[in-house]
């Protein structure tokens, strides 16, 4: 992603400008048929012009996406934290609380997607998005109701 439509855009502009500036001091009788085919140039030139100002509006509004999912993500990271092999979020104080999020989706594309169990006795938890799958003993639901679980996040280590 770049500028590249933007600087096209202001060459064909600039291209157009100079049609014009040629056809206002031309002396003497222009032709009509010069001056049609001159008018037809100078459609297809601002033609040109439109398309990649469009694309360089698409190009910028795709830039706006991603800053705001960057934002969000920056956000995000400031409540959330590591335990075992989950990310959880965190209180005010870095303790954790809640559901297991999915550590392959957070550390691949700083997106939240929360692990679930298919039945009670299950091993595994498993990522609906990415289908990631990881120990339930090291992804345990509600961590809040495991003690070493501040300890953990404060240092962020995951332990064996
Ligand atoms: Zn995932």
């Amino acid at each position: 992603m770049g500028f590249e439509s933007i600087g096209t855009a202001i060459a064909m502009v600039n291209g157009s400008l100079e049609l014009v500036k040629k056809l206002s001091s031309a002396s003497g009788a222009v032709e009509r048929a010069e001056l049609k085919l001159k008018a037809a140039e100078l459609i297809g030139s601002l033609a040109d012009a439109k398309l990649a100002l469009i694309n360089s509006m698409e190009e910028a509004q795709a830039q706006q996406r991603t800053i705001a999912e960057l934002q969000e993500a920056l956000q995000l990271k400031a409540t959330v934290g590591r335990v075992f092999d989950g990310y959880y979020q965190t209180d005010t104080n870095g303790k954790p609380h809640g559901d297991p999020f999915c550590a392959r989706c957070w550390q691949a594309d700083h997106r939240l997607f929360y692990l679930t169990s298919a039945r009670p006795g299950a091993v595994e938890t498993t990522c609906a998005q990415c289908n990631a799958k990881f120990p339930k003993h090291r992804t345990p639901f509600a961590i809040e109701q495991i003690s070493t679980a501040a300890f953990l996040v404060a240092h962020h280590q995951p332990v064996d």
